[in-house]
């Protein structure tokens, strides 16, 4: 066992060091507390999982300096209309998506998090270059299976949602838990980007569900189960989980995701895509920028 030695005068000291900083940090930390210029300095911090969806951005930020952060992270710190904008290459899935939005958060105090990036469509009316601004997210992975005894199968379509915020309890024991979690979009980063749809010339953009999951769909009746029982417009592997580490530490969140493929239209992968979407999300964050500015 670990014996705790208990010093009061370390203790002391450590009690007054913890205040001042918990005082500083108060006065820098709460978006609420914050005056417009208090405001204006924080960054806001746009999240791409592959090279491919993040240096398209990075390399339209103005005075950048790159961060890395163990072995997988690398932030891009620059401007965009002279405001601190930083690019996060956070990798592909889940976990990398929110130790790297953790990491963020707790790094550089963003003001607004954009997860944006590739998916594969589950709406048959939409095709590859359309876009989904994710009105909301949801994570597709995280089920719970039916009770079944040795012998009984596996049936993917009897198992249901499970919500790991629902309780401090078992998952597997607890009804409440299972249905699914839906992460909402920020209001005011999604009015910026339905104000600058218009500049996006290459599909339509739509508001929608986005599902994530450490998992490639190439089932169709598997994609449509999803469509119909989530309500999602496409998958991917990331922004639900963005999107729940930004509610933890109440940050405005957005997902961004254009369609890169589409199994139930026969939409072919086109990585071409992943620039396609940066460059709207370039504007979205102007728009956005100026809605700060503006406030
Ligand atoms: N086919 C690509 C691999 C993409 S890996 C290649 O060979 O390079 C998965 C990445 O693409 C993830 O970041 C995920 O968010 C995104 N993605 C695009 N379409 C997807 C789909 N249909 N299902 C799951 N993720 C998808």
């Amino acid at each position: 066992m670990r014996k705790i030695e208990f010093n009061a005068r370390k203790y002391m000291l450590a009690s007054i060091v913890s205040i001042a900083c918990f005082v500083t940090l108060a006065g820098a930390s709460t978006a609420g507390e914050l005056t417009g210029q208090e405001e204006m300095k924080r960054p806001i911090l746009i999240q791409g999982p592959m090279p491919i969806e993040a240096e398209e951005f990075a390399s339209r930020l103005k005075d950048v300096e790159v961060e890395e952060s163990g072995s997988t992270f690398e932030f891009y710190i620059g401007t965009v209309d002279d405001y601190p904008v930083i690019v996060s290459k956070t990798g592909k899935g889940m976990e990398n998506t929110a130790a790297a939005t953790a990491v963020a958060i707790l790094k550089y105090n963003p003001a607004a998090i954009i997860n944006q990036g590739t998916s594969g469509g589950h709406d048959p009316d939409l095709n590859v270059f359309d876009i989904v601004l994710g009105e909301r997210t949801v994570n597709i992975g995280s089920m719970k299976t039916g009770d079944r005894a040795e012998g009984e199968g596996i049936v993917a379509t009897d198992w249901k949602p499970m919500d790991v915020m629902a309780s401090e309890g078992s998952a597997g024991e607890d009804p409440n838990a299972e249905k699914a979690r839906y992460y909402d979009a920020d209001p005011d980063l999604l009015a910026a980007a339905r104000k600058v749809k218009d500049s996006y010339t290459k599909g339509k953009i739509v508001e929608g569900t986005i599902g994530s999951a450490d998992l490639w769909n190439n089932e169709v009746d598997r994609i449509n189960w999803f469509h119909e029982n989530y309500g999602t417009s496409v998958e991917e592997m990331e922004s639900a989980s963005s999107a729940m580490i930004s509610k933890a530490y109440d940050v405005p969140f957005l997902a961004i995701r254009i369609l890169s493929n589409n199994k139930t239209n026969n939409g072919a992968y086109n990585p071409e895509t992943a620039a396609a979407n940066q460059e709207y999300v370039y504007e979205v964050v102007r728009e956005y920028i100026s809605f700060l500015k503006s406030k």
